[in-house]
């Protein structure tokens, strides 16, 4: 181990790298750790139309323009590194273990980000690709299926809110849910309902019905449907498969280092996103209560990097409660 870092960043997706650029801009010794290339999920799409401010633009390119961006404030960033544990050293500072080297930091900012829960079944890697069919995100890709029909997979609240955001977009919609009854609340569950027994409603509910295959050429044309009750099998013929079975968060290298929920975000307190160790902040879609958006990923690493500021004037405000007294630090 050589130089102390002010702060190590880990993860170099659109959190990691928003923050990247508020700390070297700071003038923060800083280093950013990152598992594979820069870029994390944003990569896999080459079709943005909800980042404020610009109308269209994709992945790779706006990672592209944020690398360069916290490159040319001063960020070291080191890619293929993967994380694999931290540890709290005798002199307050964070050691942060990257395969055979270590690294130490006043402070930590953890933005290993997650993944779409995946169906596992045929088609679903190959239709992944942006224009191909299968999203894990309405909000982003419900307006590319305006008058197409699309089926939806789950039954959780978010499965239930992205459905009927999607009912605005295509000519039809299908959800398909396993079990018998909705996991998500029941209001949202109700709304769902009333949509579905509108006579003219776009919206269809299938239950106990299961996804087993996702089947095209170039682009998806059906969904190969199993009712688990009859075993009846069916094709589907749709344009797109939404798939909102949840979220996997990157985080089995903290755990028992930082708090975490049973389903492995990272617990903080989602003002200052502190996490239950001073030094240690997060953001961006590994944190609890994260909106799993690209946007709010780039302002959760602002949000962190600007505390880092915080807590390096004044450790002692770590265990300080949220406070509407907090001056913001402005630009
Ligand atoms: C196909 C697709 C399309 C999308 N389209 C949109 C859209 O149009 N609009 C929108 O708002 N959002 C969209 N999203 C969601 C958006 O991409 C995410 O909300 C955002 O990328 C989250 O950013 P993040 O930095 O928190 O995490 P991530 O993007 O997941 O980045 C995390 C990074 O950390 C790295 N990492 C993980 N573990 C380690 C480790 N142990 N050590 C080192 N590095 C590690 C990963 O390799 C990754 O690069 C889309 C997502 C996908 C998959």
């Amino acid at each position: 181990m050589t130089d102390i870092y002010d702060c190590i960043i880990v993860g170099a997706g659109p959190a990691g790298l928003a923050a990247a650029l508020y700390t070297s801009r700071d003038r923060f010794k800083s280093l950013m750790l990152e598992k594979f290339q820069p870029g994390g999920q944003i990569n896999n799409t080459d079709r943005i139309e909800n980042y404020p401010g610009i109308k269209h633009t994709d992945g790779p390119g706006l990672i592209e323009t944020m690398y360069n961006q916290a490159e040319h404030f001063g960020t070291e960033i080191q890619t293929n590194c993967e994380v694999t544990k931290l540890e709290k050293s005798s002199d307050g500072n964070i050691v942060v273990f990257c395969d055979e080297q270590q690294f130490a930091a006043k402070a930590v900012i953890l933005a290993p980000g997650s993944d779409y829960r995946k169906l596992g079944v045929p088609g679903e890697e190959k239709f992944r690709k942006a224009g191909a069919g299968v999203s894990y995100c309405g909000t982003c890709d419900g307006p590319f299926f305006k008058g197409k029909q699309v089926v939806c997979v789950g039954g959780g609240n978010t499965a239930i809110e992205e459905t009927l955001g999607l009912t605005r977009f295509a000519e039809k919609v299908t959800l398909i849910h396993r079990r018998d009854e909705f996991r998500a609340t029941k209001v949202l569950a109700e709304e769902l309902l009333q949509k579905a027994q509108k006579p003219d409603s776009n919206l269809i509910i299938k239950y106990s019905t299961v996804a087993t295959a996702i089947q095209g050429k170039e682009k998806v044309q059906s969904v190969k449907l199993k009712n688990i009750k009859t075993g009846r099998e069916e094709d589907y013929p749709c344009d797109g498969v939404f798939i909102f079975i949840g979220m996997v968060p990157n985080t089995n290298f903290i755990k028992g280092f930082v708090e975490l929920t049973d389903k492995g975000f990272i617990k903080c307190d989602c003002a200052y996103l502190r996490t239950n160790v001073p030094g240690v902040f997060v953001a961006g879609d590994c944190r609890v209560g994260a909106a799993m958006q690209l946007a709010t990923a780039v302002a959760d690493g602002i949000v962190a990097a600007m505390m880092l500021r915080q807590y390096f004037r004044e450790p002692k405000w770590w265990k300080e409660p949220v406070s509407d007294l907090l001056q913001p630090a402005g630009w």
